[in-house]
């Protein structure tokens, strides 16, 4: 085989409740992710060496050295199959990016699930998907979620999944990209700041650090817990339950940091939108609509209102991470 091509997804999270600092310096999550329908392609090919390209979207902003996780999954990759079994000395990986860096939409994690599957078939190593999601999840907290795919719950870092069983209702969704980008391990600290600082009022969020529907369970020191009311919308296939029920813990803390976002998450609410959330750790905001038509408006009505760089209409669930094409 002289090169396979993988397709994977974008995630926004439908709910993220975040747990107090580990002992690790992680936080435990749970969280809903949902893959939605914009799509990074990785190609690999055998080579002397490894090494990466990328092109499209954020170019420069991808690191192009053993610091990319396509190339770090790669490695992975190599150290979990036995010598001999990966062929060729190296791999060149090409990124064809679609999905903004540091957007809050897990592109990075999306390549190195990408770069597995892609992998996996040119070096015929033939590992199943969930001895994959094992050599993903040492790699970063949601590559394994990236090759699954669809909606599923995430535990832990977000690496212990359990796929969501809901209908196969089709969700259509607006995503508001920002000018500029937030550091996940940033907003993460700026959560622990706020909430310490809400320690003497109860640790209520207040209105102007929610800044639109998302993320109003009230932060504190028990374990965060899965909102059984946004799985019944779910399970219900409910748009319009499933936009109300949208919550991120990190909302607050993006905001803090990115207070333009207000205005954006205002902007689609007042648009028509079921329902808001900065996407992840942001400084993408993800908006729900009711329909195809809806989401089309939205994104029109977006666009014109000034509110974000750009926007994309997409669908979710989305699959997870797989083969599009293999060239012999
Ligand atoms: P998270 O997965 O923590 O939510 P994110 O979605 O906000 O992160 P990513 O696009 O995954 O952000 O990028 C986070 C950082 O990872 C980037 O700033 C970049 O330095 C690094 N990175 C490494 N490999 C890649 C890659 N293939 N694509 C994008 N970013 C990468």
């Amino acid at each position: 085989m002289t090169g396979v091509t993988a397709r994977v997804p974008a995630k926004v999270n439908l709910q993220l409740a975040v747990g107090s600092p580990r002992a690790d310096g992680f936080h435990d999550l749970v969280t809903v992710f949902h893959a939605v329908s914009l799509f990074d392609q990785v190609t690999v090919k055998p080579a002397a060496r490894d090494a990466v390209t990328v092109t499209g979207e954020d170019v420069g902003r991808v690191p192009v050295g053993q610091d990319n996780l396509a190339l770090r999954a790669v490695a992975a990759l190599r150290a979990a199959v036995p010598d001999g079994a990966t062929g060729t000395r190296g791999v060149q990986v090409t990124i064809a990016k679609r999905i903004p860096v540091a957007a809050g939409l897990a592109g990075g994690s999306a390549d190195a699930a990408a770069a597995l599957v892609a992998c996996n078939q040119l070096w015929a190593t033939g590992l199943s998907q969930q001895q994959l999601c094992e050599v993903g999840a040492t790699v970063g907290s949601d590559v394994a979620f990236a090759l699954l795919g669809g909606t599923a719950v995430g535990r832990g870092r977000g690496e212990q999944l359990t796929p969501a069983l809901v209908p196969a209702t089709q969700y259509h969704w607006v995503l508001a990209f920002a000018d500029g980008q937030l550091a996940t391990p940033e907003v993460f600290t700026a959560l622990d700041r706020l909430r310490a600082s809400r320690g003497g009022r109860g640790g209520k969020v207040s209105p102007q650090e929610q800044g639109g529907r998302g993320g109003d369970r009230p932060p504190g020191r028990t374990p965060p817990g899965l909102d059984a009311s946004l799985m019944s919308a779910l399970r219900a296939g409910d748009a319009r339950l499933v936009g109300s029920r949208l919550s991120n813990d990190l909302q607050p803390a993006a905001l803090s940091l990115f207070p333009a976002l207000r205005k954006t998450l205002a902007a689609g609410l007042e648009l028509g939108a079921l329902g808001a959330l900065v996407a992840g750790s942001g400084p993408t905001c993800a908006f729900l609509a009711a329909s195809a038509e809806r989401a089309l408006e939205l994104a029109v009505a977006m666009s014109g209102a000034g509110v974000c760089r750009s926007v994309a209409r997409v669908t979710g669930p989305a699959p997870g991470a797989a083969v599009v094409s293999a060239q012999t």
